[in-house]
């Protein structure tokens, strides 16, 4: 906001994010550079709303005719009980990040998958056609999974632990196999072999689980000697953002992508939907360095 040129008068329109805790977000710093480069006289705010004001955050935001907003976690999914429609992939993937009030009327999606899908493909073209290799089964992971089927990926086999997301992700995972062209599986992460010749088969293989994330930047699912040269290697973590996972990657000559990409670029996804405009990437990426 240091650099904002527009001054801000009873003309100036909010755009919001909803979530806690969330005051470490590069939301704020992303939206306010491409509203100053683009003169758009909007503000990007953050507020620390969990699911108890959820409801009546979002009736305030209505009511006070806010274009869009953000919603991260814990509301990406109670979110959708207050929405009047949701696009078909949060239909698949059971979640929002995104909402656009038209009139009163509200929309949900996710921008989260269209995020993955621009940054693997300005590195390594389109996706239509490829293998995947999805390490996770979380929130990142399934938006993943729902706007890769839905772009044309031909397989996607997803790889978690026996963990607390395992159920959902066998329920997703067949939706997804059902409702697209594309062929899904759920794998277990602790079968080392599979996951070797998993990957051996693959195009693309992406990190979402939290390994690999700060402090445990000394981790990492997967063993250099299992990847190969020309596999397209994308890791969601971006804290750090050059991850244990990317460093085994680079030295096996895969095409090497960063999360902060991903982040990026389901943000421009957004802003697309709530002002129209593309936002100026070559900026916005100076700005969050
Ligand atoms: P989540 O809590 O919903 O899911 C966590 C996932 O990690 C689960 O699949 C869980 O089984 C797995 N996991 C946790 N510990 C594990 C371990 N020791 N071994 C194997 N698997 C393990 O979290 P999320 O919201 O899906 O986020 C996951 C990661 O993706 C985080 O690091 C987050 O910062 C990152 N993320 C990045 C972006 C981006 O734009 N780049 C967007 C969303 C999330």
């Amino acid at each position: 906001m240091a650099d904002r040129k527009i001054p801000i008068t009873g003309h100036t329109e909010l755009i919001t994010l909803l979530a806690t805790p969330i005051r470490h977000s590069l939301s704020p710093t992303i939206h306010n550079a491409a509203f100053e480069k683009l003169g758009m006289d909007k503000v990007y705010l953050v507020f620390e709303v969990g699911q108890d004001g959820l409801e009546d955050a979002v009736n305030g935001l209505k009511a006070m005719q806010v274009r869009g907003w953000n919603v991260s976690m814990p509301n990406k999914t109670a979110i959708i009980q207050y929405l009047d429609q949701v696009s078909p992939v949060t239909k698949l993937c059971g979640a929002v990040n995104t909402v656009v009030n038209d009139n009163g009327v509200l929309t949900g999606t996710s921008t989260d998958g269209t995020g993955w899908v621009h940054a693997i493909e300005e590195n390594s073209g389109s996706i239509k056609g490829k293998k995947v290799v999805l390490l996770g089964a979380g929130g990142a992971a399934i938006a993943i999974l729902a706007q890769a089927a839905l772009d044309g990926a031909s397989e996607i086999a997803v790889f978690n632990k026996n963990d607390a997301f395992w159920d959902r992700a066998m329920e997703k995972v067949q939706l997804i196999d059902q409702e697209t062209d594309c062929h899904v599986t759920l794998h277990d992460i602790d079968d080392q072999a599979d996951l070797k010749a998993c990957i051996e088969a693959a195009d693309i293989l992406t990190n979402a689980t939290s390994v690999g994330m700060k402090p445990h930047e000394d981790t990492c699912l997967v063993e250099e000697e299992d990847l190969h040269e020309g596999l397209v290697v994308m890791d969601c973590v971006y804290n750090p953002k050059d991850t244990l996972l990317l460093k085994r990657a680079k030295k096996k000559g895969c095409i090497c992508v960063s999360g902060i990409y991903m982040m990026l670029y389901q943000g421009a996804a957004s802003f697309k939907l709530w002002t129209g405009e593309d936002m100026p990437l070559d900026y916005v990426r100076e700005k969050i360095g």
